[in-house]
């Protein structure tokens, strides 16, 4: 496995240091042919020859991840490819012959199979699948899978979203969704590892020890807080056909930034895209509104602007029509009510319809149907 890997690797950063000379030199960009076309001369070459020790189509699809990491630079997507380094996370891509046989994975170079712990049970057909490695040194494996995706049925209902700190959701009907306990307990074993490691001296074995377990306390913590995230988000759109969120950029602009709070924001995002791209999924509407409507400051009753509320503010009475709001609550109905007069600003239920559908085949090429699902591999 370390050869696949280390390969891999090499592949990815020699392909990418030619192109780079090729580009200096007199402006010619070397695509993906020509780099496999190279790839295949320089394995007959002896010095180079123990690049057939691994399987040499994930050589190939090594070639394939820095042609596109250089098609989205030049598409502006991202960032020019950097160079790969041993000390991050590791991975090699396994685009063909994939088999999952009693708890063992049976991919090229590894006929005997490897044993995994199998996390859900394989759907669809496998297409390929990516090995890699944390710098904890813990190995995965994710197999992406093609099946017909069946949306949730239709519930005639909508709802209002606003976020918080203490509780992730409160919906416009009332109900929460608290963040999560564990998420808790992992927090404060979080900041206890952080305050061993600063007594460690620099550069000492216990440091580097410490600076590990440091890193596993953090991706539990991005598990946990994962998993909650797709639990709440499926349920959500399971129970409502047309979902209404707020602009987070503005959530974010009246946030201060403690180390909770920074956290918690990495969460909302993360949500709020899970939201989205499931509400596209199961035909569902991701309404977003306005990023300067004062949700939390009208009242949801009568529509008076409170301008002297305060962050600190929980519960406030409406100076009005006298109603009691609880400031969350508050603020997602008016994030419902807001939401509603933007569909119907579209016109007839067709064009919504209509908009829908325009959403639904853009987001084709990405195909929504292809999961990724992940396995830890044992051993
Ligand atoms: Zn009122």
């Amino acid at each position: 496995m370390s050869k696949h890997f280390g390969h891999c690797r090499f592949v990815f950063n020699r392909f990418l240091h030619e192109r780079k000379e090729a580009y200096e030199a007199d402006k010619t960009s070397l695509n993906y042919y020509a780099n496999a076309k190279s790839l295949t001369g320089l394995k007959k070459e002896t010095e180079f020859s123990w690049l057939k020790e691994v399987n040499s189509q994930s050589l190939q699809a090594s070639l394939k991840h820095l042609d596109t990491a250089y098609k989205n630079f030049f598409k502006q997507q991202n960032r020019f490819p950097r160079f790969k380094s041993k000390h991050e996370r590791q991975s090699f891509k396994v685009p063909q012959n994939v088999f999952v046989v009693d708890e063992k994975l049976i991919i090229p170079k590894f006929s005997e199979g490897i044993q995994l712990k199998q996390h859900r049970p394989l759907e669809g057909k496998i297409l390929f699948a990516t090995v890699s490695k944390t710098t904890t040194d813990k190995y995965y494996v994710s197999i992406t899978c093609e099946q017909a995706y069946i949306p949730y049925p239709k519930t005639g209902k909508a709802v209002g979203i606003d976020t918080g700190i203490k509780e992730l959701v409160i919906l416009s009907d009332g109900s929460r969704h608290e963040n999560i306990k564990s998420l808790k307990t992992s927090l404060k074993k979080l900041k206890y590892e952080q305050r061993q490691l600063s007594k460690k001296q620099k550069g000492s074995h216990s440091r580097l020890q410490q600076k590990r377990k440091l890193v596993s306390v953090h991706e539990k913590i991005t598990h946990i807080r994962k998993d909650y995230l797709h639990k709440v988000s499926t349920e959500i759109i399971k129970n409502h056909d047309i979902l209404v969120v707020e602009d987070l950029a503005v959530k974010n602009m009246l946030k201060n930034h403690r180390l909770a709070q920074a956290m918690s924001d990495v969460s909302l995002g993360t949500f709020y895209t899970m939201l989205e791209y499931k509400a596209k999924w199961n035909e569902k509407d991701y309404v977003k509104i306005d990023r300067f409507f004062p949700s939390s400051k009208t009242c949801s009753n009568c529509g008076w602007i409170n301008q002297e509320l305060k962050l600190s503010d929980r519960k406030w009475m409406c100076s009005d029509c006298g109603e009691i709001h609880d400031r969350d609550l508050n603020a997602s109905k008016n994030i419902l009510n807001q939401g509603l007069k933007i569909l119907s600003g579209y016109g007839t239920q067709s064009d919504i319809k209509q908009k829908r559908e325009e959403a639904l085949s853009l987001d084709k090429s990405a195909n929504p149907e292809a999961l990724p699902i992940s396995f830890a591999v044992g051993g």
